[in-house]
């Protein structure tokens, strides 16, 4: 039997920018003056009655984006590949628990759910700090607005790449706050302590952002092919590895070696990774490995 459709409603909202359909479709039953329980009531009836994606169709016959809209948000967003349109859908509409949390400045307060992502980390319109793990009250003005917003354009320019990953970035940042927190250099340290000294100081956020300079640069430096060729001739000699790397990184005054054998072992990890995730793709495809002979 066809499910009864949803009615378009008269106060239309625009979706935010990586938002998740959860979150879209709350605020459009708030701003329609609907009980959101209800239509996920209704969803979840559509759904037993053995009809998929109810979700997407619910939103779309209440005047919200095509579903398109939101698959691309989160291919944008996770950098999924996928070639499976029913599961694309699938995982696009699944409720999730990781999200990020878009600038409230640029949601007149509210607190709108986004795909989780490491595509930017600040709102260069409002220079606010939209830390990766953040809530919406932990949102902070940046302190610098040139130094950050300019380390913020190489850390997108990086992360647009491909080459980093999610862990890869994690770790380049733990890395640079051990660095900072043992050995310095003393610009380094006085930013991390500085950061400390404030009260309200909250451990993986303010600290992220306080190095978030030193942070973009070293990414960007991770994002480059050169970086990545010489880890692929270097893997399996770790020390090679380690003298490719000081070299790379002699503008960082005094001893770097905290830096450098985190990163070491990162990269090394990196390469494995993504050498597994190439063999499950060409095992997957056996028939496009045959050669002409
Ligand atoms: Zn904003």
């Amino acid at each position: 039997m066809r499910p009864t459709a949803f009615k378009p409603q008269a106060a239309p909202v625009r979706p935010a920018q990586l938002e998740t359909p959860h979150c879209y479709l709350h605020r459009l039953c708030v701003a329609n003056c609907i009980d959101p329980t209800v239509v996920a009531s209704l969803i979840a009836q559509r759904a037993t009655d053995g009809h998929r994606h109810q979700m997407a169709l619910a939103i779309l016959e209440l005047g919200g984006p095509h579903p398109i809209h939101f698959a691309r948000s989160y291919l944008r967003a996770t950098g999924a590949q996928t070639d499976d349109a029913d599961k694309l859908l699938t995982d696009t509409y699944r409720r999730r628990t990781a999200v990020r949390y878009a600038c409230t400045f640029c949601t007149a307060g509210r607190d709108v759910e986004t795909f989780d992502h490491h595509r930017f980390c600040l709102c260069l319109r409002h220079g606010r700090w939209l830390a990766p793990g953040h809530q919406p009250h932990h949102q902070r003005p940046i302190p610098d607005v040139s130094a950050w917003v300019c380390a913020e354009r190489h850390y997108r320019r990086a992360a647009a790449t491909g080459f980093l990953t999610r862990r890869l970035i994690d770790a380049t940042w733990h890395a640079v706050r051990d660095q900072a927190a043992l050995l310095g250099p003393p610009a380094w340290t006085q930013n991390l302590h500085t950061a400390q000294a404030l009260p309200g100081f909250i451990d993986g956020i303010d600290d992220r952002l306080a190095l978030h300079p030193q942070t973009a640069r070293l990414l960007r430096l991770l994002a480059l092919p050169g970086t990545w060729y010489a880890v692929d001739a270097l893997a399996r000699s770790p020390e090679h590895l380690r003298a490719q790397l000081r070299r790379q990184l002699a503008w960082i005054p005094g001893d770097a070696w905290v830096l450098v054998e985190a990163l070491t072992a990162e990269l090394i990890y990196s390469r494995q990774a993504r050498m597994q995730q190439l063999g499950r793709l060409f095992n997957r495809h056996p028939h496009r490995n045959a050669g002409p002979f």
